[in-house]
């Protein structure tokens, strides 16, 4: 570390906890961050700043004027140009830390380019807003020994859980299954930025422990917020599954999911989104969404307009989304709008 690093970081090192050694070693980590919507342009900011050496971050969205109140890392001109968030975040970072590496990367994270998007990092941020991309983390990140660290939020509610395979619970343990059904999210529901900086900040407190050489103050636990009606609670030490499919049996699914990837509808302008097959309540889906586009339904099939797209969503959870080509894009829809 030169004088100017130990400057710069000099209030961080007179903290006990991590010291010249501690900020040396996040000097020399690598951290990802996956999903940079409100969460991950916090995790991001905060690691850059903290003099984390190198920052992964990957996201397949573009910066909307309806993020700004609680993305941290964007600003109007990023809403205005579209810009999209990854290389937004990769180029705000730079100004925030010129001495750290960044690497913005615009995709949707799969089991097709996970291991290349995420390869050498130390531990991965959950940043994302859907399961089916947490499921393809854990399997991944429990495969590699990697720690990451989950993380949601959606209203004024959210929780966080760290996973370091090995000592903790992974989120196969806790939740086997992704959960079934349509399931609110910041775009049906809403969300507030004091939760998101919550549980982002418990987030990057966790990943800090790892990278600076503490792993193991990093206590096993769920943590659950609500900053507007209710408090702060833990769940301590979740219990490992002893016949967990991830952690215990050690079969990972989720790595192989390019059979099931969206299909773009050649000559439509469309993408077909086929994840996993859940069953989806339409009635129940209608009347989130009424208030937020026009929504034609009936037993087998509901159809939403929204700005200028169409989604059309069938029981079984598949969806066609017109209006575009792009597969992240029609992804990221589908999360947004059935969850
Ligand atoms: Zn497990």
């Amino acid at each position: 570390m030169d004088s100017a690093a130990r400057r710069r970081y000099s209030r961080q090192i007179l903290f006990a906890g991590i010291g010249e050694e501690g900020q040396e070693a996040l000097l020399g980590s690598h951290a990802a961050i996956v999903g940079c919507g409100a969460l991950g342009s916090f995790q991001a900011a905060a690691l850059a700043r903290a003099g984390v050496g190198r920052i992964t971050i990957i996201d397949r969205d573009y910066v909307e004027p309806s993020n700004l109140h609680r993305q941290w890392l964007f600003d109007e001109h990023d809403a205005a140009e579209g810009m999209p968030k990854a290389a937004a975040a990769e180029r705000r970072i730079a100004r925030l830390n010129s001495a750290i590496t960044v690497r913005g990367v615009i995709a949707d994270l799969t089991a097709a380019n996970i291991a290349e998007v995420l390869a050498g990092a130390a531990v991965i941020l959950d940043g994302t807003d859907n399961f089916d991309t947490r499921y393809l983390i854990n399997d991944f990140a429990v495969s590699r020994g990697i720690p990451w660290i989950y993380g949601a939020a959606v209203g004024s509610y959210g929780l966080t859980m760290p996973v370091i395979p090995g000592c903790t619970a992974c989120l196969r343990c806790v939740y086997p299954e992704p959960p079934s059904g349509a399931q609110p999210t910041c775009d049906t529901a809403g969300v507030i930025g004091p939760i998101v900086s919550l549980i982002a900040s418990l987030q990057v407190a966790d990943s800090l422990k790892i990278l600076s050489g503490r792993a193991e103050l990093v206590r096993p636990r769920i943590t659950t917020a609500d900053v507007w009606e209710g408090g702060i609670r833990e769940v301590e030490g979740p219990a490992r599954d002893p016949e967990c499919p991830t952690c215990a049996r050690r079969e990972f699914p989720f790595l192989e999911e390019p059979a099931r990837a969206p299909a773009v509808l050649c000559g439509r302008n469309a993408v077909q989104i086929h994840e996993r097959s859940r069953m989806v309540d339409l009635g129940e889906l209608r009347a989130r969404l009424e208030k937020l586009g026009e929504v034609r339904a009936n037993e087998f099939v509901l159809r939403f307009l929204v700005e200028r797209f169409e989604i059309t969503v069938f029981a079984d959870g598949r969806a066609i989304v017109k209006g575009t080509n792009d597969v992240g894009l029609a992804r990221s829809l589908y999360a947004r709008y059935v969850g």
